[in-house]
């Protein structure tokens, strides 16, 4: 079976095969799903603050 990760800067699903991982000096290993997310995390966005990550649509739903 084939595990589907979960993107470490946007929350959503990394199907097989796609995506980018990540591994620190530390050993803490990053997935994430698209270069998009990848580039945002070099930035250092928080995922809190952007607007189509789905941690920001998760906290906006809940403060409806
Ligand atoms: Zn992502």
């Amino acid at each position: 079976m084939v595990k589907v990760g979960k993107c470490s800067f946007c929350g959503g699903d990394i199907s097989p095969g796609t995506g980018v991982m990540l591994v620190k000096n530390d050993g803490t290993i990053l997935h994430f799903c698209s270069s998009k997310c990848f580039k945002s995390f070099k930035l250092g966005r928080d995922p809190k603050r952007t607007p189509w990550s789905s941690y920001f649509l998760s906290r906006k739903q809940a403060s409806k």
